[in-house]
């Protein structure tokens, strides 16, 4: 059932063979339930600076710098970047925004995929752009044990975000396994560009808004509509992604 995904993997990199040894995770829309809280941030902040931008644009642009973001709606109003303070000013107040919601619950599916991956001794790696201190304590907290401190990859370790290929490279690096070993689980668009440029077999699960075929386009190896449709078919997608 995988064997064409990964037949079009395979022939696209030059790689001889799949063969799992580490999974290699975004953090927000696939560990935690939290873009709908980023998405109501972004849109409320925006619009209240008199800035167009919707709740989906946020799901479409999630994982781009918080200056990034919010030139996408600059320019599109006024054809150039924004001032370097309003930018600053904006996202605090989005970061402010986002804190005042509720702590975001962990994604259904998740936690029942993790343990999976344990048990079956393949290393977990957290990839994300997220540099929120706070977010990275709640991780801690709710999948303890789970991820080592020296196999994450944040905001803090990295030059270029995604959709660069460097974070997952370096969650490459810190697993200790080659492109061919790994595969990635993403939910947005830009993320899944950083997989795919860093020649890693990138699953999608489509856990917002989107059109499933954006996720496909931006280079997903597989596509998923869920967390938890991903977990019921590990299994077999496991066995398939380590068949020699
Ligand atoms: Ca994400």
């Amino acid at each position: 059932m995988y064997q064409e995904a990964i037949n079009n993997y395979l022939k696209r990199t030059g790689q001889e063979a799949l063969r799992l040894r580490a999974v290699l995770f975004d953090m927000d829309g696939v560990l935690f339930d939290s873009m709908p809280y980023h998405a109501d941030a972004w849109a409320e902040v925006m619009n209240r600076h008199g800035l167009r931008f919707t709740r989906e644009e946020a799901f479409l642009h999630e994982g781009r710098t918080g200056a990034a973001t919010i030139n996408i709606a600059y320019n599109r109003q006024y054809g150039h970047d924004a001032p370097p303070e309003l930018i600053e000013q904006i996202y605090a107040e989005k970061s402010a925004a986002f804190a005042s919601r509720p702590e975001p619950g962990r994604m259904p599916g998740a936690p029942e995929l993790l343990r999976k991956i344990q048990a079956q001794d393949l290393v977990p790696v957290l990839v994300t752009g997220s540099g929120q201190r706070t977010l990275l304590d709640h991780l801690a907290h709710h999948y303890p044990g789970v991820f080592a401190p020296e196999r994450m990859v944040t905001a803090f370790d990295v030059k270029h975000g995604k959709p660069d290929p460097e974070p997952y490279l370096m969650g490459l690096q810190k697993a200790g396994v080659r492109a061919n070993e790994a595969v990635v689980v993403e939910n947005a668009p830009i993320g899944v560009q950083a997989g795919h440029a860093a020649g890693i077999f990138t699953i999608a699960v489509n856990t917002g808004p989107l059109d499933g075929q954006v996720l496909l386009n931006a280079g997903a190896d597989l596509l998923f509509p869920s967390m938890q449709a991903l977990c019921e078919n590990w299994e077999e997608l496991s066995r398939s992604l380590s068949a020699v």
